[in-house]
């Protein structure tokens, strides 16, 4: 049986580091399959519809290989190749568990995925499909939240689950290294742009702020974080609190 969850259609942002787990670089497929088995938990208790954008950050990143020397176009489109291996990678571990899947790409790579196309990754979320966005925007310059920003407001999602490694939510600063270092439970994207703080680029924040959508940053590895977070549990960091921003319920402690 199915609940009514507080968020119908999600993107949920899956960094490159996030995909990475312990070891820093390249795909950890335990962490994929973790990852897999809490979206299939999470849309067999709520019928969410839900959309996945892949980071390449495990990889490659355009501005690391621009530091170097390289053409910085060149470079971000190295970065989005990456995001469409960390897309299969996903796409193999959610149908290992049996959810059906589809891989969409910016950059057209028919052998491998379908291209983006948005009406038909709509439909695939109505049918129950989990669609993975490859490939970032398929213009260089730009970021894969930026992409999750830009696919959350075309496919009309509700809000965007950021998935972050080693971390459950924004916080003053980093928790890994600074003990003292303070959680938000929540933010304008006014406040996280003054503070610095670093979770999102402004191009991905100013798409959210506009298009009314909130943020959710959570930690990648909190078993039923998604779950909760359909639930209207309130957990992470909420970013958001515009206008007509649909917000987590408050659940007493
Ligand atoms: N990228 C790009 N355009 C996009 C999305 C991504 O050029 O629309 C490139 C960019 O070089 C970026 C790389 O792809 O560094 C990987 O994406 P990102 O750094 O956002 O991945 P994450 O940090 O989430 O792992």
């Amino acid at each position: 049986m199915t609940v009514k969850p507080r968020y119908r259609r999600v993107v949920i942002k899956v960094s490159g580091e996030a995909l990475a787990g312990e070891q820093g670089y390249g795909i950890d497929p335990a962490v994929a399959s973790f990852v897999a088995r809490e979206i299939q938990q999470a849309k067999e208790a709520f019928g969410a519809e839900i959309a996945i954008v892949v980071g390449g950050g495990n990889i490659w990143r355009g501005l690391a290989g621009a530091a170097r020397g390289m053409d910085r176009a060149t470079a971000d489109y190295m970065g989005m190749l990456a995001t469409v291996i960390n897309a299969l990678a996903l796409q193999d571990a959610l149908e290992k568990i049996g959810v059906e899947t589809r891989v969409q790409t910016a950059i057209e790579m028919r052998a491998v995925a379908e291209p983006y196309i948005r009406r038909r990754a709509i439909r695939h979320l109505e049918k129950g499909r989990v669609v993975i966005f490859a490939a970032g925007t398929g213009s260089p310059y730009f970021s894969t939240d930026t992409t999750a920003a830009l696919r959350a407001a075309e496919i009309e999602a509700e809000v965007i689950l950021m998935a972050k490694r080693g971390v459950d939510g924004v916080y003053d600063d980093d928790p890994r290294r600074n003990p003292k270092a303070r959680k938000f439970e929540r933010l304008t994207f006014l406040e996280m742009l003054n503070l610095g703080l670093g979770v999102m680029d402004a191009t991905a924040a100013s798409l959210c702020m506009e298009n009314h959508l909130p943020v959710i940053v959570f930690n990648a590895m909190d078993p039923e974080g998604i779950s909760k977070i359909l639930q209207g549990e309130k957990i992470g960091t909420f970013i958001g609190g515009e206008e007509g921003c649909r917000e987590p319920l408050s659940v007493p402690n």
